[in-house]
């Protein structure tokens, strides 16, 4: 595979932006990553004009593909050529807020922003100006975007940032617990529960290998923030509209957080974040509440009509049933093939999210009859149950060099564009194909 323009362009990034990039992960891929010329559907193609099957999808705000259907390029189109903003509120703020409140259960009021990382950051601020508390407990190895509050690592005991430029002082305000790890949830409440503002976490951990909830533990973070007085927030930035359809993953599971934060494809591939939740808490924010949050570009207009667009269009249409139709066929035939030739390693996702984790341990191979068909889920009743990932411990402990020093390259060199490490997710869009899953599913066949 030629790489002749891309190495240039990382070359000239080199000398003015640091590490060459503009969003840390990107550089991940060594020696230096492909700059993406222009989309396709369901593919992307290099500098150098190389084509890949794209499950990356930007990293998530991708429902459709890189084509937008003829109804959403129009109204951005329209939109855009209007004037890019204006300072001022505009109707297609209203419909998109409308359109949310309508689909996410949990959701009556919505605040739009630019990022996911700025959601998170205000959600942080509306708890704990609600409660007038201060500490917030998150799960390790979740992400919530590049913010102060939960760029935290170690354990409750002893949270110290996880990047420079952070006091230590503001990591004390943030309680780091194991994900499905209700013993640690207990002692972290027993300890600091009157100072709890909130219990922030991803539904499904998806930012590190995709871990997913045991069976009763989003109904016990329910009732134990209840019983404490402090909120529960889900960060659906990356399965919001994703999984669970457009009631997003809180009806998936049946469980009503107080505050929601949303991002990726809210914004139908466009910037945008948002903030849901109960109105009485909602109302905390300026102008209604004294919770100050402002933004020149939040709903910003073109955003509004690509995300409004993108979820009409996934409303009207078999959207869904396409993408969980072919992540189920992706999670089930990688079952396969991790049974017959990596019985260690873990296939998991939900809906349309997938990712293999390179477990190290496993179970004897015989005993894979009965194991979850497409996709990890927790079952006790599963002969690999003691060997799944859990948590970020486990995840961390898989054999990530080798999944992206070896691994990665090897279905790069098949034309199949994975994420740039072991625990980002990978997607799928509407435009993708079952001749793009069987085509990536022979990649896996030669590169595992
Ligand atoms: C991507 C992501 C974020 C950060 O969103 P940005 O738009 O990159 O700031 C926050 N939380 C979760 C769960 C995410 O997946």
């Amino acid at each position: 595979m030629n790489d002749e323009h891309s190495r240039a362009l990382y070359d000239r990034a080199l000398s003015v932006m640091p590490g060459g990039v503009n969003s840390a992960v990107r550089a991940a891929i060594e020696p230096y990553p492909f700059f993406v010329q222009k989309g396709d559907g369901g593919h992307v193609i290099d500098a150098d004009g190389n084509r890949y099957v794209d499950w990356v999808l930007g990293l998530g705000p991708l429902l459709l593909g890189h084509d937008l259907p003829e109804q959403v390029r129009a109204e951005v189109q329209r939109t855009a050529s209007e004037g890019p903003m204006y300072g001022a509120p505009t109707e297609i703020e209203v419909d998109l807020a409308e359109f949310v409140v309508r689909h996410v259960p949990s959701v009556e009021k919505i605040r739009f922003v630019n990022s996911g990382t700025e959601a998170t950051t205000s959600a942080v601020r509306l708890a704990r100006g609600h409660t007038g508390r201060n500490k917030i407990v998150v799960m390790q190895g979740g992400y919530h975007g590049a913010q102060e509050t939960t760029l935290v690592e170690g354990d409750a005991d002893d949270p110290k940032p996880s990047s420079a430029g952070i006091p230590q002082s503001f990591a004390e305000h943030t309680i780091p617990v194991p994900f499905n790890d209700e013993d640690a949830m207990r002692a972290a409440f027993e300890e600091h529960g009157d100072d709890i503002a909130a219990v922030l976490t991803e539904p499904i951990l998806g930012n590190y290998g995709i871990v997913y909830p045991e069976e009763g533990y989003h109904e016990f973070l329910r009732e134990i923030t209840d019983e404490h007085g402090s909120l529960l927030i889900f960060d659906e930035v990356i399965t919001g509209f994703r999984v669970g359809g457009l009631g997003c993953a809180q009806s998936k599971f049946g469980v009503t957080p107080d505050l929601t934060t949303f991002g990726k494809i809210v914004g139908g591939g466009f910037p945008v974040g948002a903030i849901g939740g109960k109105a009485e808490i909602m109302e905390g924010f300026t102008p209604a509440g004294d919770v100050f949050q402002a933004g020149t570009f939040s709903g910003h207009p073109v955003t509004m009509a690509a995300g409004l667009e993108t979820l009409k269009f996934a409303a009207e249409n078999d959207v869904y049933d396409h993408v969980n139709g072919l992540g189920d066929r992706l999670r089930r035939g990688l079952t396969d093939i991790v049974a017959d030739q990596a019985p260690n390693y873990t296939v998991t996702g939900t809906d349309s999210m997938f990712k293999v984790i390179f477990t190290r341990e496993g179970p004897a191979p015989s005993s894979l009859e009965e194991q979850c068909p497409a996709g990890c889920r927790q079952d006790p009743t599963c002969p690999r149950y003691d060997y799944s990932p859990k948590n970020a411990a486990d995840v961390k402990n898989a054999d990530t060099d080798r999944w992206r020093r070896i691994f990665w390259g090897e279905m790069k060199e098949q034309g199949v564009f994975l994420s740039q490490n072991q625990f980002e997710c990978q997607f799928v869009s509407y435009a993708h194909t079952e001749a793009d899953v069987e085509e990536t599913l022979e990649a896996y066949k030669e590169a595992l």
